[in-house]
C-alpha cells in the first residue's frame, strides 16, 4: 500500500467512518466489541491485526443495502460495495428464505422472553 493511502486511514470506532476511509486493524480493535461480529459482510473473513478494512456507511435513506452499516475487507471493498452487498442480501432473502424465517422467529422469541 502507498504511504499516501496509509495517511488517509482512520481509527476504527470514530465517527470518521462516515467519510468512507479505510482502517488498519490493530490488536486493540480485536479486543473491542463492535456490536456485531468483526467480519467482512461480503466474504465472511474474520478480521485480524494488520488487515485493511472499511466500515461502510449504509444507514441512510435510499441506501442500496437495507441492513445497516457494515464492515468490509480490503479485498471485497470497492465503489459498488453497497450495491453488491444489497444484491447478496436480496438474493439470500429469495433463495435462503427459510434462514431469514428462522432469524425472524428467533427475534420474535427473544421479544417474548
Ligand atoms: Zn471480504
Amino acid at each position: 500500500m502507498s504511504e499516501e493511502k496509509e495517511g488517509e486511514m482512520i481509527e476504527l470506532g470514530t465517527k470518521d467512518f462516515i467519510k468512507g476511509k479505510p482502517f488498519r486493524v490493530t490488536d486493540d480493535d480485536l479486543e473491542k466489541r463492535w456490536g456485531s461480529p468483526f467480519r467482512c459482510q461480503l466474504c465472511g473473513h474474520w478480521f485480524k491485526a494488520g488487515d485493511e478494512g472499511r466500515w461502510v456507511y449504509a444507514n441512510f435513506k435510499d441506501s442500496p443495502f437495507k441492513g445497516g452499516d457494515f464492515f468490509v475487507c480490503g479485498g471485497c471493498d470497492g465503489e459498488d460495495v453497497l450495491e453488491r452487498a444489497g444484491k447478496i442480501r436480496e438474493e439470500s432473502k429469495r433463495t435462503h428464505w427459510w434462514l431469514w424465517h428462522m432469524v425472524d422467529v428467533e427475534r420474535e422469541n427473544a421479544r417474548h422472553r
